[in-house]
């Protein structure tokens, strides 16, 4: 899957900015920069019009210039001066795409850059697809495929988890464990084969008896780096905050005061919040998506039970439950109802209105069987939203944040893989019960050591390599 061409691309936004950098990377990288690249003596003797003093000066060609060595010119097509430019040269293998490559830092004008590659594209590079110049680090083995995937979600980080999951990730840490893992399921393939080969010398005699046992710990070792999938969802993407509570609670309010924009209609009459509204704040590093349901409680309103129908649905999906109950107003019936949502999901209760007299207290929650933090605030006054901010943290943090030799994967292509390999692993482990001969358990084994290798791109299709690197920005 090698590739041969020379490619080039706008590596920074497109936007009006300082500079814009242009990346060549492949085997004519140099040939192309030599072209088009000249020094100021050079722009000066084109200038007055001296095109052969120019045009000879061969001893400047970059091609020449020793390896990550930056040099200052100008870009010209032809005799026309399209930019002044930092021009880096960076020969392979020691370069992003371990190709040639060639970065040139042109100013940050759109015209400009546009200009400038247009030239690059006239004296001899392609253009690059989105994702090429990782895909090309990829196929020449600078990095494997979950750091390639890492560099794109760095790239579209959204705060400091995603940012440090992605640079974990690109530092090997998911390539390392994925390999361990292999190479312990290999290990026990070769013997199993290497017994059945030569039944003379290797028995297998017991083999069997302690083989459940090792791929079951393998398989849970899979399975966990897996399920990390969902925390770094929530870290990553943002924790899917939902909040629920009878009408006039003062769940807009909550919402607006937390999202410090008054996004949703904030109003006196009951039920006018008829949809779910949805909001992306940052609490801090926590990056929280912000549901505001419908008023939850039985109601003959047709319009409105659609809107319950809704915050019901939304509850099911969240990561968190806020759920927020006047403290001026005795509870009922439905806040009793709206507590059975509660159960099983990560939840706070917030006491709201604390700034008027209360008639219900944290204990009554406490006995109607919800184990959740309470916490009084006055959503209107903007009241004990720090310590509220505080509890969210404090839940997501504990637990949910990777210890040093935690993996977590954000990356759902890896995901499936990962669960693919589970399952053949659970195969095996149901033929090693059953009696099945050994060379059967192989192939279950294999299959799970092949799954694990698409993690890291090793055992994988060129289509599919191509479908994956589509997915990246253009430059990248
Ligand atoms: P929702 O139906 O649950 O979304 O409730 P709203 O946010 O629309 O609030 C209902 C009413 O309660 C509005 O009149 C708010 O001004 C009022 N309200 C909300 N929070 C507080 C609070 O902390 N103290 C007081 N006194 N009134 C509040």
């Amino acid at each position: 899957m090698k590739e041969n061409s020379t490619i080039a691309a706008i590596a920074t936004a497109l936007s009006p900015a300082g500079i814009s950098i242009i990346r060549i990377s492949g085997p004519q990288a140099l040939d192309v920069i030599d072209r088009i690249y000249r020094t100021k003596k050079e722009v000066e003797s084109i200038k007055k019009g001296e095109f052969a003093a120019a045009a000879s000066s061969s001893a400047k060609k970059l091609s020449n210039a020793p390896t990550h060595t930056i040099h200052y010119g100008y870009i010209c097509d032809e005799n026309e001066v399209l930019d002044e430019v930092m021009v880096s040269i960076m020969k392979g293998p020691r370069s992003f795409t371990a190709e040639d490559t060639v970065e040139i830092n042109c100013h940050g004008g759109i015209l400009v850059t546009r200009r400038v590659l247009d030239c690059v594209f006239k004296n001899g590079a392609a253009p690059a697809q989105p994702g090429e110049f990782t895909k090309r680090a990829f196929l020449n083995g600078r990095i494997d495929l979950s750091q390639a995937e890492a560099v794109m979600e760095l790239i579209s980080a959204k705060n400091r988890f995603a940012i440090d999951a992605s640079l974990e990730q690109l530092s090997g840490k998911i390539k390392n464990r994925i390999q361990d893992l292999r190479s312990t399921l290999l290990d026990e393939i070769a013997y199993i084969e290497a017994a059945l080969d030569d039944p003379e010398h290797i028995s297998l005699e017991g083999y069997t008896e302690g083989l459940t046992e090792r791929v079951q710990k393998i398989r849970a070792a899979v399975k966990k780096m897996a399920d990390s999938f969902d925390n770094g969802k929530v870290l990553t993407e943002g924790i899917r905050t939902v909040i629920v509570g009878k009408p006039n609670a003062g769940k807009s309010s909550l919402l607006n005061a937390l999202s410090g924009r008054q996004r949703a209609i904030v109003t006196e009459i009951a039920g006018t919040t008829r949809d779910t509204l949805e909001e992306q704040i940052m609490l801090g590093d926590l990056s929280l998506i912000l549901v505001d349901t419908a008023g939850i409680r039985d109601t003959s309103d047709v319009v409105e039970k659609i809107g319950v129908e809704k915050a019901r649905e939304a509850a099911a999906k969240a990561d968190l439950l806020i759920y927020v109950a006047d403290s001026s107003r005795n509870l009922d019936e439905d806040d009793h109802k709206i507590m059975e949502l509660l159960k099983n999901k990560k939840s706070i209760i917030l006491l709201n209105k604390s700034d008027l007299s209360s008639v219900i207290q944290p204990k009554d929650l406490k006995e109607a069987g919800v184990d959740a933090p309470v916490l009084w605030i006055s959503a209107a006054n903007e009241d004990g939203l720090d310590a509220l901010e505080q509890t969210i943290r404090d839940m997501f943090e504990q637990g949910m944040i990777a210890g040093n030799d935690e993996v977590v994967i954000t990356n759902a292509r890896q995901k499936t893989c990962l669960l693919n390999a589970c399952e053949s692993l659970r195969l095996a482990e149901e033929g090693i019960e059953n009696g099945m001969p050994e060379d059967m358990l192989t192939i279950d084994m294999m299959d799970a050591y092949t799954s694990l290798g698409e993690v890291i791109g090793e055992e994988i299709e060129e289509d599919l390599v191509n479908r994956i690197f589509a997915k990246f920005c253009m430059g990248k």
